[in-house]
């Protein structure tokens, strides 16, 4: 049997962290085994997909060096590797479930789906969603489907007893039916939902090992079902811990930079990323801190592989990118600062507007610091010179936040738009809005254009600058933000 693994993230927004996490356990396991790790882009949620999130998850990967042998770009022999491309193929399966009694089709709206949940949280029933009697007769639902009815197809799930998910890392987990919705497996639009295209695709493409989150673990009862419905051989599941805040929450974004394409622009090391992640819950043999991937593929045992969750800490990850630093000869060193931001690629798009400004070169640094930092030094004077009540600039910066979480693209054109939009809901003029994204983006009372500054360092280091100047002025209270997000919403 030849080990094939596979990541399968969905291009819903940046490439996190944890997906990384992920693939470098797969492709570890892959490469060890002498089998073959896979890139699927799972794009079926038509509307939170985007092209621009595809790009930058494979930007990264290949930043990182965690190089694949089949996927969307080069393509391979079970392709193709993206969902979008491959919707023909899941109704069918759909369909044979149907005929064969595991699936039915569905012809409840909406509201009497929500309807049936609410009459189960009052029975004190459990949480899965159940339906008596959902088969309708062959008769009938030729009539709706002929009147053009919208319907899914929803996976039959038995009502009672326990399923047991066996995951290699954990041993077997029980996990009773009557928690387990009866799943829809294929949307009104046609289209599968996660559940059935991830399996239906993992049979397809032949992948042995499912290495994944364990955000997944009460998914893969749902899992479990279909391959057993559709007679196919399970993978092997194994489910790496999540990452988490030091303050053991969930990995968000809120606390911790999740983008890795932020740790990139920031300048750490993909060696030292690799690093870091390949020490969240695994360990070299004799518990050395700083290894390569070469050592750690030379090494590795998934089965070491800790459940407890492993914490993300930036501290740990700057001390650990020191020392990769420390360890590259001055030939190294130059080349890999040019990579970094001392290329034509990255200072080009600064010219026009230092060019203009200046004096002499030795003026230059100055006014283009912004691009060529990390965290910069702000005070809260500097946002009261502005001369904005402290809670306007608050909620300025507050509202441009997620304003730009919501880009999956970013350029000239995006910016202009976030930035006008912006002035729309809040109901100020630009002239009024700028002044405190000036200070919070560049650091600094002068600088080039602040939208072309944005542009320039990107839209990682933006969000991470507007979350140190919020911090800087001061974090919006649970009540503001509670508040703020319902105006943001209705705007
Ligand atoms: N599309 C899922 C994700 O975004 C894949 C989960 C899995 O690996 O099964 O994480």
């Amino acid at each position: 049997m030849t080990v094939r693994t596979r990541i399968a993230p969905s291009p819903t927004g940046d490439p996190h962290v944890g997906t990384a996490y992920i693939a470098l356990f797969n492709w570890c396991f892959a490469r060890q085994q002498g089998g073959q790790f896979v890139l699927r882009i799972e794009d079926t949620d038509q509307v939170r997909s985007h092209p621009a999130s595809e790009a930058k998850i494979l930007e990264a990967l290949r930043w990182l060096g965690l190089n694949w042998d089949e996927g969307p770009d080069i393509g391979g022999a079970y392709g193709p590797y993206r969902q979008s491309e491959r919707s023909a193929i899941y109704r069918g399966y759909a369909e044979q479930l149907v005929a064969a009694g595991h699936a039915f089709y569905c012809f409840r709206t909406s509201e009497e789906v929500e309807a049936i949940r609410e009459q189960r949280r009052q029975a004190g029933l459990p949480p899965g969603f159940k339906l008596t009697n959902p088969q309708l007769n062959a008769q009938e639902v030729q009539r709706r489907l002929a009147v053009g009815e919208p319907y899914v197809i929803r996976l039959n799930v038995p009502d009672s007893g326990t399923c047991t998910v066996f995951d290699q890392l954990r041993g077997p987990i029980e996990i009773d039916w009557s928690q387990i919705d009866m799943q829809v497996l294929l949307k009104s639009d046609g289209l599968p939902t996660y559940h059935l295209a991830n399996v239906v695709d993992d049979h397809l493409m032949e992948i042995t090992h499912v290495i994944r989150g364990e955000e997944w673990i009460n998914s893969t009862p749902k899992h479990l079902l279909l391959y057993q419905y559709f007679g196919w051989q399970t993978p092997t599941f194994y489910h790496l811990p999540l990452l988490r805040n030091p303050d053991k929450s969930k990995l968000s974004k809120r606390k911790n930079p999740t983008s890795i394409l932020y740790y990139q622009r920031m300048g750490y090391l993909p060696e030292a990323v690799l690093n870091y992640l390949g020490r969240m819950g695994w360990s070299m043999p004799d518990e050395r801190e700083q290894f390569s991937l070469a050592d750690m593929l030379a090494e590795f045992n998934i089965l070491r592989v800790s459940t407890g969750g492993p914490i993300f800490d930036l501290e740990k990850l700057d001390w650990l990118n020191g020392e990769w630093l420390r360890g590259l000869s001055e030939a190294q060193w130059i080349e890999r600062l040019q990579a970094w931001a001392f290329n034509e690629a990255y200072l080009r798009p600064l010219l026009p507007h230092v060019q203009k400004r200046v004096e002499k070169f030795s003026d230059v640094i100055s006014l283009t610091s912004f691009a060529l930092s990390g965290n910069l030094k702000l005070n809260a004077a500097d946002f009261h010179a502005t001369g904005l009540l402290e809670e306007t600039t608050r909620k300025i910066l507050q509202f441009m936040l997620w304003t730009c979480e919501q880009e999956a693209e970013w350029n000239k054109n995006v910016v202009e738009k976030i930035c006008s939009h912006l002035s729309q809901l809040l109901d100020l003029k630009l002239k009024l809005l700028m002044p405190p994204l000036f200070v919070a983006i560049t650091g600094r009372k002068e600088s080039v254009s602040v939208m072309d500054a944005m542009v320039i360092i990107g839209s990682d280091l933006t969000r991470a600058r507007l979350r140190q100047a919020l911090s800087v002025v001061g974090m919006p209270s649970k009540k503001e933000l509670k508040d703020w997000q319902k105006e943001y919403q209705t705007l």
